[in-house]
């Protein structure tokens, strides 16, 4: 056998390597400071349009208050696993709070909502299985599901009769799961929930909606898809993040207490990995609080959200799917959907580009997300950047 030189971890380099020529290499900006609508990112002042930040709650003094308390009276960390000493009486509180604001039976939080997903996706199914999912869903659905070893079939984006074709051939299997986003995180459109419940019910199939970008923005006072469209009851399983909106960390599965029942047996993130912090729990505490109290910064959110949509497409830039806070614009091809990225960063803006393999070939975009707290300069100073740096790549 001749002797290896170098490192086996060499193939990398040749992976990387090809990254770099398709110009879609990146390392993440670093910000310097809390997460606000003018941040400090890579040194520069620029207008935060990259965070899932939907209501200005990451940096609230309330919630900061919160988790500071918390640390004088709980300590630092939770140095256990849910099922053996990780329960502390603020985690039972939150899920109890969450339940109730869910308006379901039961809830139970995960350490984030990539591990809802995938712990519960891969803790109710099974070989004998079928998962039919749409093509835009999330990864951490689509691992979840890899993870369950049930037959996953893919149906194209919201399209309700393709599901039902899918549902109809796979009428033998044991049981069947379909399964969407409630608010696509790179579209920022909205599943058709109404009339996937309306199908998926005939065929006796388990609905589950995945509310990460839609907790703390669409229903009353934030309450996701569901309360949105009205369909309390029909879904059996929805998942929610305390990550994007409400500002801290977690996720969550609410639905019937048999179904939480269950997954505090089965859920694998929740059974070997250890539970939040008292300060991330408490904090997610006061933003429910927040929330619960009162609406107005979601009222804000949203007017943000149509005046800065209507300035891009006013500008000429191809907005036309977002029916929520995340406005992607859409450009094409992935180089140039970083040029502008990068162009916009130099202008004072900061909007992340995204490419394949996140978005599919050919759609390549500068995905923008409005928040609550951004002022009206600032959107307009950012409708300022687009125009310039649109008409110098001739995109506009
Ligand atoms: C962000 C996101 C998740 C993961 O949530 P985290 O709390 O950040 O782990 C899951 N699903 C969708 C659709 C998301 O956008």
């Amino acid at each position: 056998m001749s002797e290896r030189t170098g490192s086996a971890l060499d193939f990398l380099h040749d992976e990387i390597e090809q990254l770099k020529q398709a110009g879609v290499f990146r390392y993440p900006r670093v910000l310097e400071g809390a997460q606000e609508p003018r941040a400090v990112f890579d040194g520069k002042e620029v207008v935060n349009l990259s965070s899932n930040n939907y209501l200005g709650l990451a940096n609230h003094p309330k919630l900061r208050e919160a988790a500071r308390r918390a640390v004088d009276t709980y300590g630092a960390g939770s140095a256990s696993v849910r099922t053996i000493a990780g329960t502390m009486s603020l985690h039972t509180e939150l899920e109890r709070r969450l339940a109730a604001f869910k308006r379901t039976e039961a809830a139970l939080v995960y350490q984030s909502g990539f591990t809802a997903n995938s712990g519960t996706v891969s803790a109710i199914l099974g070989r004998e299985d079928v998962i039919i999912s749409d093509e835009l869903n999330h990864a951490s659905i689509i691992d979840g599901s890899r993870l369950s070893r049930a037959t996953i079939k893919i149906y194209p984006h919201k399209d309700v009769a393709a599901m039902r074709r899918l549902l109809e051939e796979s009428k033998d299997a044991r049981r069947i799961l379909v399964i969407t986003d409630g608010v696509f995180s790179m579209d920022g459109d909205i599943a058709p929930l109404p009339d996937i419940v309306e199908v998926a019910k005939k065929y006796g199939a388990i609905v589950m909606v995945d509310d990460a970008h839609a907790s703390g923005v669409l229903g009353e006072n934030g309450r996701g898809t569901v309360d949105h469209f009205g369909l309390h009851g029909q879904v059996d399983i929805q998942i929610g993040t305390l990550s994007k909106a409400i500002g801290v960390l977690g996720g969550y599965v609410a639905g019937p207490q048999v179904l939480i029942d269950y997954l505090v047996q089965r859920a694998r993130p929740f059974l070997f990995s250890t539970s939040h912090p008292p300060a991330v729990t408490a904090a997610c505490l006061a933003a429910l609080d927040i929330l619960e109290q009162d609406d107005s910064l979601i009222k804000r959110l949203w007017d943000n959200a149509r005046y800065f949509k209507e300035g891009l497409a006013e500008l000429g830039f191809d907005v036309s799917g977002s029916e929520t806070p995340i406005i992607p614009v859409i450009v094409g091809d992935g180089a140039k959907a970083m040029q502008l990225s990068d162009r916009l960063f130099e202008e004072g803006v900061f909007a992340q580009g995204i490419a394949y393999p996140t978005v599919p070939r050919g759609k390549a975009r500068v995905r923008t997300i409005v928040t609550a707290a951004h002022s009206r300069e600032d959107l307009d100073r950012a409708l300022a950047a687009f125009e310039k740096v649109g008409r110098e790549l001739d995109i506009i």
